[in-house]
């Protein structure tokens, strides 16, 4: 079976996340794309995901909760978990490892909490879009151990991104499939980075905007049936192309 995904979406959580970005927005627009599966990640925080999964349960879309962690090297790595609780526990842990900057709503835009009915329930007060104080390899530890799995965002970009900052991918990371961006073309980036074979390679829209989110054109094909986001985990767990 085919399983059409975004599996990055940022909310309207993320100060760069347009205010459109609402449980019920995102949701509605996947529906409308033909997706089957999104993964929610906001910048080191996962506390719009269980609105848009409360959102996703009455419509048949799986939500899967995740979150862009920015390690120290100020890598972007999307990270995902089975559960609401795995997730939790791991933005507790990340929380603990901000740098303490507030956030300027009037230089990086508001962060805003939403319930599954798109009401307001709060900002966070402290700017999710900075590194934590966490080395890539302990951001692997942590997530892996929560049950979760990492995917190094982006990589094709210039910045923010494992390639950019790292210049490779070290061989002791537990990297089974990496991301590329909405519009960054597989095979000619493959051929242009030797070595990446080994690793499934996902393209997801990294949405800001509604109109950002993917079409039906990326998916995951498999013989076991996807039901619940802790499905989809476990298959992220080895390269999807492998
Ligand atoms: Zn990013
Ligand atoms: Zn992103």
């Amino acid at each position: 079976m085919r399983y059409y995904y975004d599996l990055h979406i940022h909310t309207a959580l993320s100060p760069c996340g347009d205010n459109d970005m609402t449980p019920n927005n995102v949701v509605n627009m996947s529906l409308l794309k033909g997706l089957d599966i999104i993964a929610v990640t906001d910048h080191n925080s996962v506390q719009n995901a269980g609105a848009v999964a409360e959102a996703g349960r009455k419509n048949g879309l799986i939500v899967v909760f995740g979150m862009e962690i920015e390690t120290a090297e100020e890598v972007h790595v999307v990270a995902l978990f089975p559960d609401r609780e795995s997730a939790y526990g791991v933005q507790e842990i990340i929380y603990r490892h901000m740098n303490g900057i507030k956030n300027r709503e009037d230089i990086f835009g508001e962060q805003r909490i939403l319930d599954g009915q798109d009401e307001l329930q709060g900002r966070v007060d402290q700017l999710l879009i900075t590194a934590v104080s966490l080395m890539i390899e302990e951001v692997f530890q942590i997530v892996t151990e929560a049950g979760g799995v990492c995917i190094p965002a982006h990589v094709d970009r210039d910045s923010h991104s494992i390639l950019s900052n790292l210049g490779m991918i070290p061989e002791d990371l537990a990297v089974s499939n990496i991301e590329i961006s909405k519009n960054c073309d597989r095979v000619t980036f493959l051929g242009a980075n030797p070595g990446l074979e080994r690793y499934g390679v996902l393209r997801s829209s990294d949405a800001h905007y509604l109109w950002d989110i993917s079409e039906r054109e990326n998916y995951i094909e498999t013989e076991r049936q996807i039901k619940d986001a802790g499905d989809v985990v476990e298959l992220l767990k080895k390269p999807l192309n492998g």
